[in-house]
């Protein structure tokens, strides 16, 4: 090889190591700058790292001195409510779920007088122990055994009653136990002595004020039976005076005193009534009684004054509505007595309807009974319809000033609803007439109602008599009830025509055209025998009548259930024997009566009063005479006063009937009573009294009695037409 070619040879392969050289270098460079890039890259990530790691020791510093605050809070909050735990002075303490205690305050620790197990740790189980062992506790009726055995039995439960018990110096201390989420109990021992105290003061003044209000009552109840005794005296015998041929002027002058004397005595019972309710002292005594005779005592009572102005009062019980209920038979009287007076009072003509309404309810037991009282009389303004149930308030109109009353009535009737838990309305047309009602909720009765027997043999068929279409509707369901087949006729000559059809007449006695006397001549006159039950307010006028010898009875309006049906009873053999009613030619005996009355005041004026009557009357001046009498005179009927010494009138009444029981028979028995307190009605129903007259007595109530319990065996007590019961309103 030639040396160029050497040379040539040498100078490309310096020349390729050169550039390779280039090439080396330029990597080398671009991985420096790689480099100088992660680097700067690097110290970068470096300096945030370390402004982290300082951010997160500044932030380790402040939570350390949050938490120290914290801690130093807790410290403080924990001393205070320590504190406060400490300076309460009821007992506090904590058990833990071992029932061992955590910790207590003075107060609680206190109790035990520094005994040296009572500190934390000690167990309940060991305080009851020492409560007894150290005699801090009075157990009272308990020994100290069976009281530990209570208190641990109580401690256990999940939520232990409060109770209170008794320490040995007389302080109490009412122990609330509640169990937190961890079994932790917390302990409160509240020091009651001083409301134990109070309550203690409480009771014997309340003992006090009953003792004070009970005097109050017994007083009351005196003053108005003192006040009614002579009020009989001045009354009867002003009644009697009236009777002995007086001048004009002499009359007015006693009529005066009659009826200011009658007055009084209203207001007296208005006013005791009120003040007793207002002072929440009335109690009602709810007792059996039969709802739908209180209805017609009370009617009965009411009889008089409206046959005097010609009203007709009517009363539809309802079919389906039992009678006897457990109520206060007096105060239900007592609204009834108030709604309907004031009806009949308030209305001049037409007619009062007591409809009472309701459906017994099985399984409470209870029937809502809901009694309305209609009338057709002067009504009420629209502007005075809420007015009226105030206290003293009347109607002070041209129409209503003519009626006098001391507007209590209704507060009181009012308020006796309230009591029974019941509602009174009214709604009324000024002109055309008043609608009262009153809705009460009555126990049924558990005495079963009094059976029906069988209706006689023979009576299948009544021929009603009626020109109110009222009254034939009432007579009619109460008749069918039976399972009587009943035809209804508004007039005598309408009657006439269905004689063929019927075993029994009941009618009306006051109808237009043809009265229900002049039926019976009619009936008689066809030759009918038809029996003729007449129905007439007033049974003495009736009786008094021709008319009455073609009648088999005479019932007085409006007639109950039971009375209707007992006439029917004898009804029975008569219609299906049909024998003539044949008249006796022998005078028969008089009627005998027995009254029983203490107060020889009292039976100076019995005695007048029924001077006219022809009646064989007799005196008992206690109960024991009255039986006695009742077994040797055997009266037709007795009138009882209530007050008497050695035996009062109900025992005298509860004897004679238990007499009555083992020998049978039924004398009328008509109480006659001067209480007019709360609650003196009740038991002298129940005695076995059939009536109930109050003093003063009425001449007029004591004939109608006569005149409906005569037997027909008796002479009338009254022979000429005279109207008794017509001259008293
Ligand atoms: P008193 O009847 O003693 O006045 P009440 O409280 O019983 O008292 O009645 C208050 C008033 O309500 C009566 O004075 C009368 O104006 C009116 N009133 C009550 N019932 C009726 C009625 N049936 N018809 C018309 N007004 C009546």
């Amino acid at each position: 090889m030639s040396l160029a070619n050497k040379l040539a040879e040498e100078r490309r392969g310096r020349l390729a190591a050169e550039r390779l050289l280039e090439l080396k270098q330029a990597e080398l460079s671009a991985a420096n700058r790689k480099l100088g890039r992660h680097a700067a890259a690097l110290q970068g990530e470096i300096v945030e790292t370390r402004a982290e790691v300082a951010n997160v020791r500044t932030e380790n510093e402040r939570v350390r001195t949050a938490l120290g605050q914290a801690n130093q809070k807790v410290e403080v909050a924990e001393r205070r409510l320590w504190h406060s735990v400490q300076t309460i002075t009821d007992g506090f303490a904590i058990f833990d779920s071992d029932n061992r205690m955590v910790a207590a305050n003075a107060s609680y620790l206190a109790i035990f007088d520094k005994v040296a197990e009572i500190k934390p740790g000690v167990s309940y189980i060991t305080i009851l122990q020492i409560l007894t062992d150290e005699g801090i506790v009075n157990t009272g009726n308990l020994a100290a055994d069976d009281w530990r055995r209570m208190m641990a039995e109580r401690w256990l439960k999940a939520e232990p009653e409060p109770i209170t018990i008794r320490l040995w110096n007389d302080q109490y201390v009412r122990l609330v136990d509640r169990r937190g989420q961890a079994g932790d109990m917390v302990s409160l021992g509240l020091n009651i002595t001083e409301s134990v105290e109070y309550e203690k003061q409480l009771k014997a003044a309340r003992a006090e004020a009953e003792a004070a209000s009970r005097a109050k009552s017994a007083f009351l109840a005196n003053m108005s039976h003192e006040i009614r005794t002579p009020m009989n005296g001045v009354v009867g015998m002003a009644e009697l005076l009236a009777d002995t041929g007086l001048s004009e002027e002499q009359q007015l002058y006693v009529d005066t005193i009659k009826n200011s004397g009658e007055a009084l005595l209203v207001i007296i019972n208005d006013v005791l009534d009120y003040s007793k309710i207002e002072a929440q002292k009335l109690q009602l005594h709810p007792e059996p009684f039969d709802l739908e005779r209180s209805i017609h005592e009370v009617i009965m009572l009411l009889q008089t004054s409206a046959r005097d102005k010609g009203l007709t009062l009517l009363l539809d019980y309802d079919l389906f509505l039992p009678t006897t209920y457990i109520g206060d038979p007096g105060r239900i009287r007592q609204v009834l007595t108030n709604l309907m007076g004031n009806a009949v009072k308030f209305t001049q003509e037409g007619h009062v309807l007591v409809r009472v309404l309701g459906v017994p309810n099985p399984e409470t037991g209870q029937a809502e009974v809901t009694i309305i009282i209609e009338d057709t009389g002067i009504g009420i303004p629209e502007d005075k319809i809420d007015h009226i149930f105030g206290e003293f308030n009347q109607v002070e109109n041209d129409r209503n000033r003519q009626f006098d009353g001391t507007g209590l009535g209704l507060a009181i009737s009012q308020r006796l609803v309230d009591l029974m838990e019941g509602e009174v309305w009214v709604t009324s047309e000024e002109g055309t007439g008043s609608c009262f009602g009153f809705r009460i909720p009555l126990k049924l009765s558990d005495e079963a109602l009094p059976e029906h027997p069988p209706v006689p043999e023979g009576l299948r068929r009544v021929l009603v008599v009626d020109d109110l279409a009222a009254n034939r509707l009432i007579l009619q369901r109460q008749l069918e009830q039976l399972g009587l087949g009943v035809i209804c006729c508004a007039s005598g000559q309408d009657a006439l025509q269905h004689l063929d059809e019927v075993d029994l007449v009941l009618t009306d006695h006051n109808m237009p055209e043809m009265d229900g006397l002049e039926l019976a001549e009619a009936i008689h006159a066809t030759g009918s025998t038809v029996p003729i039950l007449l129905l007439t307010s007033n049974p003495g006028f009736a009786a008094n009548d021709p008319g009455a010898q073609r009648l088999f009875g005479i019932a007085q309006k409006p007639v109950t259930r039971a009375e209707l049906f007992s006439r029917l009873q004898s009804v029975g053999p008569i219609a299906a024997s049909a024998p003539e009613v044949a008249a006796t030619d022998a005078a028969p005996p008089l009627m005998r009566v027995l009254a029983a009355e203490d107060n020889k005041t009292n039976q100076l004026v019995f005695t007048k009063m029924v001077k006219d009557a022809a009646i064989d009357l007799k005196f008992a001046s206690n109960g024991l005479e009255a039986v006695d009498l009742f077994q040797s005179f055997a009266p037709d009927i007795i009138f009882m006063d209530i007050s008497m010494p050695k035996m009062d009138g109900k025992q005298a009444a509860a004897e004679i009937r238990s007499l009555e029981a083992e020998h049978g028979g039924h004398v009328p028995i008509v109480a006659m009573t001067a209480h007019a307190m709360d609650g003196d009605d009740q038991g002298i129903l129940a005695a076995g009294i059939d009536h109930y007259l109050t003093k003063p007595l009425r001449k007029a109530a004591i004939h109608e009695h006569l005149v409906a319990e005569c037997p027909p065996s008796a002479q009338p007590p009254f022979e000429d037409a005279e109207t008794p019961g017509q001259d008293v309103g």
